[in-house]
């Protein structure tokens, strides 16, 4: 049993304005076809603020360790425990990691971290992306005061995935699930298609974008085109069709 996080995960945390502790498992289970629960047990102000994420320290198939960030799904002050919602449908350290997770083991993370929170100023809340961003977008819509207006464009590779939450009465919610029904993993069609169904309502509003790198970009200019502007719109980009995500736990951004 180890007593604290590595030293590496230390100086990373000093370095990000963070904290690293040490974490136990206290269960996985699947959610749906591609997507694990994970609970975890320790430090719960590790969780931060609704859009905040944590990064953990994973092996990858080679035995080298590396990061990755996860976004808060819930929070558990009184008990000291934090909840992720984290995609399995594909090869890949975090995935493995969340798919084996073992009631009991160890694992470093590095939080809170993340810059996109919530913009109390909006009237309503457009939530965009693919199953990787289901966490995010939940916990931040739960945070909405109410009344307010929450709508959910995500597409999702089964329908399986496609969670819902159940949400304080005094929030109007809109959701719209898309399958992929087979489309690249960075073919935009499927979102446009799901945003293009939908109506922006009058009043301000804010967008939250997480996902696919290129897919996320392609949606930032079908927002813009229909007139939202640049302090709108939160977009950044979970991970890249094809590729690893990089060292620092997020998709490298060269085209
Ligand atoms: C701020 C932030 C918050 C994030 N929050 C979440 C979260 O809450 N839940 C979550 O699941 N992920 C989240 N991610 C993405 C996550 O960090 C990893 O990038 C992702 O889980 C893939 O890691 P991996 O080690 O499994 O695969 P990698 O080793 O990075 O990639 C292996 C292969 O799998 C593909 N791949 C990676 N992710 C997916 C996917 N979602 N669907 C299909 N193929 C994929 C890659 O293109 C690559 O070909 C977040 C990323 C960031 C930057």
């Amino acid at each position: 049993m180890l007593s604290a996080p590595h030293d590496t995960s230390i100086e990373l945390a000093k370095r990000l304005d963070a904290r690293a502790e040490l974490f136990q498992v206290v269960s996985s289970t699947p959610l749906g076809a591609s997507l694990h629960q994970v609970v975890l047990s320790g430090d719960p102000t590790l969780a931060g603020v609704a859009g905040n994420d944590v990064m953990v320290r994973l092996l990858d198939a080679k035995g080298k360790h590396v990061r990755r960030r996860y976004s808060v799904r819930s929070v558990d002050h009184e008990v000291g425990q934090l909840t992720l919602w984290i995609v399995t449908g594909h090869e890949g350290a975090g995935a493995r990691w969340a798919r084996e997770a073992s009631p009991g083991d160890q694992v470093d993370l590095v939080g809170p971290r993340g810059k996109i929170t919530l913009d109390p100023l909006a009237d309503w809340h457009l939530f965009l992306g693919d199953t990787s961003g289901l966490a995010a977008f939940y916990r931040m819509a739960e945070s909405i005061e109410t009344p307010g207006r929450a709508i959910f464009v995500v597409e999702v590779d089964d329908i399986d995935d496609a969670l819902t939450a159940p949400f304080d009465e005094g929030l109007g919610v809109t959701g719209i699930f898309v399958e992929r029904n087979g489309r690249a993993y960075d073919d935009p069609a499927g979102l446009l298609g799901g945003l293009a169904a939908f109506e922006m309502p009058a009043h301000e509003g804010h967008a939250y974008l997480f996902g696919e790198f290129h897919v996320m970009r392609a949606l930032g200019i079908a927002l813009a085109d229909r007139g939202m502007q640049e302090e709108q719109l939160s977009h950044k980009a979970f991970w890249r069709a094809g590729r690893h995500n990089a060292e620092h736990g997020e998709p490298e951004k060269d085209l």
